[in-house]
Parts: C-alpha cells; sequence; structure tokens
C-alpha cells in the first residue's frame, strides 16, 4: 500500500511543459477527439489501446494517478467501462471529475443510443444493459459529442476558449466533407448482411444501411461457445450473409472457423484510432472501416 502511495506521488508530479487541459479519455477515439479540438492546449491520455477490449481493463496505479492528475475524464459510458472505471475515479481522490461534476462527461449521453431495452437481464451476463455503448463507429454520432466535448473544454478552460472554438469548428467542417465522401464511397455497402463478433458494429451499421445478421457471441460479452458456431453454421450454410467482422483484439478462431464452413470472407476492421496500421486518426479510421469493407465486398 505504502509502496503504491509513492508511485503515485511520483508520477502526479506536473511535467515541466504542462499543457492547460489534461485531458484522460477511457478509449482512444475521444482522446484523438480532444486533440482535435485542443491541440496545443490539451494533453491527453487514453486508458485503453485500440488493441484492447475497452470492456476489461485492469484498474492500475498508473492509470490512477492519470485520473488524479486530470481536468477532464471523457469515457463513452452506458456502462462499458463499470468494471475499471468506478474504482479509478474513487482511488483517484479527485473530486473535479466525478460522475455529475464539470470534469467528467459520458460521451453515449450526446447520442441516440441503440438496442436500449427495458428487458435486459443481467443474469443472462448481457454487457450492455443501457443501451449499446460502442458509439464511435457513426461519425454523426462523433459530431454531436465533439460540440459537446468542445464547449466542455471552453469551460473548463475559460483563458482558452477561442482557441477550443475555432478548433471546434476546423474539425466540423473538415469532418463534414469527410462524412459525405464516405456515405458515397459506402453506397454500395448499403443492404449488406454481416456476422459480428461482439455487437461492436451496430452504430456504422445503422448508418450505412448494413444489415447484422447474427453474432458469434450469442449473447454481449460472452464468448462465442461450440454449440452457438454450429448453430450460426447450419443458418447460414446456404448463404444469408456476405461477410464476418471481429475487431484486432478479438479471437480469430471463431470467425475464422465460421468462414471456412460458410464460405464468406471473415475480416478485421478497426474499431477505433489505433486499431490498424491505417487508422492513425478518426479521419483515417473511417477511411479504412470502409476501404475494408469495399474490399471485401468486391472479393465476395
Ligand atoms: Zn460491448
Amino acid at each position: 500500500m505504502i509502496r503504491v502511495t509513492i508511485a503515485v506521488l511520483i508520477v502526479s508530479m506536473p511535467a515541466a511543459a504542462s499543457a492547460d487541459l489534461n485531458v484522460f479519455a477511457c478509449e482512444p477515439e475521444w482522446a484523438a477527439l480532444a486533440n482535435e479540438i485542443g491541440h496545443a492546449h490539451v494533453k491527453t491520455f487514453s486508458a485503453t489501446s485500440a488493441l484492447q477490449d475497452p470492456h476489461y481493463i485492469q484498474a492500475r496505479p498508473s492509470l490512477i494517478a492519470k485520473v488524479r492528475q486530470a481536468d477532464l475524464v471523457i469515457c463513452s459510458g452506458a456502462e462499458l467501462e463499470i468494471g475499471w472505471l468506478p474504482a479509478l475515479l474513487q482511488k483517484a481522490n479527485n473530486r473535479d471529475v466525478l460522475p455529475g461534476n464539470n470534469g467528467y462527461m459520458e460521451a453515449s449521453s450526446y447520442v441516440l443510443r441503440l438496442d436500449a431495452t427495458a428487458s435486459v437481464d443481467r443474469a443472462q451476463g448481457d454487457i450492455h444493459p443501457q443501451g449499446n455503448p460502442h458509439i464511435q463507429t457513426n461519425p454523426h454520432n462523433i459530431t454531436a459529442v465533439a460540440r459537446a466535448l468542445g464547449d466542455r473544454m471552453a469551460s473548463l478552460d475559460p483563458g482558452n476558449a477561442s482557441g477550443y472554438e475555432a478548433g471546434l469548428a476546423d474539425f466540423l467542417r473538415r469532418w463534414e466533407i469527410a462524412i459525405d465522401d464516405w456515405e458515397a464511397r459506402a453506397e454500395p455497402l448499403r443492404g449488406a448482411r454481416l456476422i459480428t463478433h461482439h455487437k461492436s458494429w451496430v452504430y456504422l451499421e445503422h448508418w450505412l444501411g448494413i444489415e447484422e445478421a447474427d453474432n458469434l457471441e450469442a449473447i454481449p460479452g460472452l464468448p462465442p461457445t461450440a454449440t452457438h458456431l454450429g448453430r450460426l453454421t447450419s443458418k447460414f450454410q446456404e448463404g444469408g450473409v456476405d461477410f464476418i467482422i471481429r475487431s484486432p483484439y478479438q479471437d480469430a478462431r471463431p470467425s475464422e472457423w465460421l468462414s471456412e464452413r460458410v464460405g464468406v470472407t471473415a475480416i478485421v476492421l478497426p474499431l477505433t484510432v489505433g486499431g490498424t496500421e491505417q487508422a492513425q486518426d478518426l479521419f483515417s479510421l473511417f477511411d479504412d472501416i470502409i476501404d475494408r469493407l469495399l474490399k471485401a465486398r468486391n472479393h465476395e
């Protein structure tokens, strides 16, 4: 315990050249968005990488120290981080970033949540009881969160408010142009039918008119079982699905197994910034998602 306290004190010491606003993001997409808006005024940190499942990480002492230093904590919310964020917030002892205070933001509260249902039975293991938390796969959701985040950054750091407003306006101008381009390019994907490993892509599907045929997980959060994969094999043996999707951190075996049996391509899509070599910021993230889907579509 003493050792942990000392470690926390050491990493809590202010850095030599510190930015005006320390942003702790639970997921890489929110760190990337804060950088797009705040540029040199912000210092961002992401608790998870694109190669980790954001539902499950450890509340490590190094993360507690980062929350302690933060002026703003931004997370997807909708219980995505329920397994680790409450412990971080409790141990960090930073009142400003507790839920309900100005330094805490849940991105999913600014968008229309899909899959919200009153009948979810937690006992069955469903880890999306508050609706689907993977909101970043629709760029219109990013727009809504960007507006809220820009306002919040300006209110937390009023001395740089005009800088955040300009950063937001510039981002949104480029983002709207990019969305038009993605929507035009993705037209051939309309009506495609996907099997996804986890229910990570419902917002992308809703955006582009893609249909979710099924999931490798029988219930969100429960690993694919042999019984369920067998069921999917019978269901799709005669067709009815165009490709199988997984994220980089998910076990390749279930999608490869099913791919061989039903004769449908299995592909990896980046769920957030850093998920593939190509997806290095929010713009290249969507470029790469659409490139990969079109490539799979053309090779059907
Ligand atoms: Zn999930």
